[in-house]
């Protein structure tokens, strides 16, 4: 089958402190640079989560784990035909601090993940902290750590980062991931950690009979400036799929859509144009990986990333979109992201919280509060659904902090 060969079959996000070497690792599985905005450069950080395609391919006859490479060449006898074992799709999210949200809303997506911890800087730094503590939030179970830049520390402090990194997932669920040393710069292991990544982070099973879905990460007008108003192509929406599928000619829905009036959303309808997987088009699309899909919108609807937070599906098959979220919630001890020990206070009636609901991002106003459970008046409607996950953060001396976290129970 053509589009099993094309499309990827499991997102796997790359997380881990800021320049411990996300974007390297990411280089060295699959050969390309997902630093691709401007702005992104400027900073020099991964702003926008960015997506990139790479393959396992395996050797029979070379030995483990030299069988496994990214690429379709074998090291250890170049006569050897490798086999395409899988395609995965690597989620670059940024470690900046402020960019936890961001974080937040591309873990919705993610199968596993890869932690990066670099072995020269003591373990835990507060972001490893951070999104080793998200991916429990999100139910996240499939790990695998990487301890990177093995090249540039003394086998003494190697082995003393190794401790520390057991020390930190030592009594937790993470307890038993496997932690593969590697210099992703210099290419060190990267087989290793292609052998770990296959028995750990499996592909997920999905239910592709059920009425598709998909979140929308990304929106875009894909026309460059002055192009003819005969030549423009419709607006694009990047996402992924987390059920049933999706072909070219579907008439669909975006929801909650566009703002009409000030707390007023009406869903938006169009029909899929095209579909496409980074240079591959397709002429259907199931989970796994960021499919940009191709509709008649127009494009300044779709323009800078306006349609992120939206989920997409067939007419009249989408969750509703509510304006207040009620969910059951858990609480931190204490405030993560921040070096100094802050504790979490309790939650209080009216105040002020960000909410994560899938790939959405809102403000939102406590309304009510019981021990349990708490109702939030959003500034934006969501569409939830039971058994999604809530992420929770505070404004805290200037910045948004991750509390805790909820589940949506109805
Ligand atoms: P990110 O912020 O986690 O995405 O980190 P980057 O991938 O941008 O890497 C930060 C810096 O560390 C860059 O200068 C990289 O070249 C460097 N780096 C990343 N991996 C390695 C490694 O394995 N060895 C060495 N020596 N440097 C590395
Ligand atoms: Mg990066």
């Amino acid at each position: 089958n053509k589009l099993e060969k094309i499309q990827p079959e499991v997102n796997i996000g790359v997380i881990g402190h800021v320049d411990h070497g996300k974007t390297t690792l990411v280089q060295a599985l699959t050969g390309t640079w997902t630093m691709r905005h401007s702005e992104e450069i400027k900073r020099g950080m991964t702003i926008k989560l960015g997506y990139a395609d790479g393959e396992v391919w395996e050797c029979e006859g070379c030995e483990f784990p030299e069988n496994y490479t990214p690429e379709p060449v074998c090291e250890c006898s170049p006569n050897l035909k490798p086999k395409l074992i899988r395609r995965i799709s690597y989620v670059d999210a940024p470690g900046h601090e402020i960019l936890m949200a961001t974080m937040l809303s591309g873990a919705a997506l993610i199968d596993g993940a890869i932690l990066v911890i670099a072995a020269n800087e003591a373990a835990p730094q507060p972001q490893t902290l951070e999104h080793f503590l998200a991916l429990d939030i999100l139910g996240i179970r499939n790990l695998v750590i990487v301890q990177n830049k093995i090249d540039v520390v003394s086998t003494e402090r190697a082995k003393e980062s190794y401790n520390e990194i057991r020390k930190f997932i030592s009594n937790t669920w993470a307890e038993k991931a496997p932690i593969i040393p590697v210099s992703s710069l210099k290419r060190v292991n990267i087989d290793a950690l292609l052998a770990a990544i296959e028995k750990y982070i499996p592909t997920p099973k999905k239910d592709y009979n059920k009425d598709p879905l998909m979140f929308v990460v990304r929106s875009f007008d894909v026309n460059k400036p002055g192009t003819k108003p005969e030549d423009l192509v419709g607006g694009v929406l990047g996402g992924s799929i987390i059920q049933g599928k999706f072909k070219i000619g579907d008439e669909i829905e975006i929801s909650p859509g566009t703002q009409i009036s000030e707390n007023k959303y009406e869903p938006i309808s169009t029909e899929i144009t095209s579909l496409r997987f980074g240079k591959y088009e397709v002429e259907e699309a199931k989970p796994g990986g960021l499919v940009a899909i191709g509709t008649k919108l127009d494009p300044s609807l779709t323009k800078s990333d306006n349609l992120v937070g939206n989920i997409i599906g067939k007419p009249g098959s989408i969750p509703p979109a509510i304006n207040e979220l009620e969910f059951e919630y858990h609480l931190f001890k204490n405030v993560v992201g921040s070096k100094e020990e802050i504790k979490v206070e309790p939650l209080m009636k009216n105040e002020i919280l960000m909410l994560a609901v899938g790939t959405s991002l809102t403000i939102g106003t406590i309304n009510s509060i019981s021990k349990e459970a708490v109702s939030v008046k959003l500034k934006r409607p969501v569409v939830a659904w039971k058994g999604l996950r809530v992420a929770m953060s505070r404004r805290i001396a200037g910045r948004w902090r991750l509390i805790g976290w909820g589940l949506i129970n109805n």
